[in-house]
């Protein structure tokens, strides 16, 4: 092993073949020759992680309600959401009530899904004052808690349009999930599907003319 990291590499030899690995192997797992003798067709570069540890400000959070991403979600699993404010404090609803932190770790916040609310086509307003307001309010009382009628979606739905700019306009769960958790549930798939088969192999190869291949 010539060089190591903890993050995930992608590079190609000699074939439009996507190889992904940890590790930058001495032989191409393609054509076996020697890495350190011939060039690369496309150097190594990382792949970064859509995983965050740490909370930005103003974004949607999102993790599996049981077990984590990394070790066993698949796609189907049950999600558990929640807000951030300015300051990055993290604002959550569930059979507990109300909780909020800025160190992700009390909340039991690791490796989950951060999307800035900038990027949603949406104007929010207020949100620091709405999401301190929450903690007081009887429907995100812990004993209002329910599975199926009052949860995170609930909380974080309800929150996002008090602060919407346009009041005439309101978010639904649908709409939500549709547009902003699902895409960013499957790109995340898709990649822990090539991390688990670099884990059990050492690398991973992903063919480039994959369509081609399957129409000829
Ligand atoms: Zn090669």
């Amino acid at each position: 092993m010539s060089s190591s990291s903890d993050t995930l590499l992608c590079f190609q030899h000699c074939e439009k073949v996507n190889i992904f690995c940890f590790t930058i192997p001495y032989n191409c797992p393609v054509c076996r020759s020697d890495l350190s003798r011939t060039d690369m067709t496309i150097p190594p570069f990382r792949i970064p992680s859509p995983l965050k540890c740490e909370p930005s400000n103003f974004s949607l959070l999102i993790k599996p309600t049981f077990g984590s991403f990394t070790r066993d979600f698949k796609q189907g699993d049950l999600l558990h959401i929640a807000l951030s404010n300015s300051k990055s404090v993290i604002f959550e609803f569930n059979e507990n009530g109300i909780s909020s932190s800025s160190t992700s770790s009390h909340l039991n916040w690791t490796n989950f899904l951060s999307i800035s609310l900038s990027v949603l086509p949406y104007k929010f307003e207020d949100l620091d004052e709405i999401l301190e307001s929450t903690k007081v309010m009887d429907i995100w009382a812990a004993d209002r808690y329910d599975d199926s009628f009052n949860n995170c979606f609930d909380y974080v739905i309800s929150v996002l349009n008090a602060s919407l700019q346009n009041s005439s306009f309101k978010l639904t769960k649908l709409q939500l999930t549709q547009d902003v958790i699902s895409p960013a549930i499957k790109k995340t798939v898709r990649l822990l599907s090539i991390i688990r088969n670099v884990l059990d192999n050492g690398f991973f190869l992903q063919s480039t003319h994959a369509e081609q291949s399957i129409s000829s």
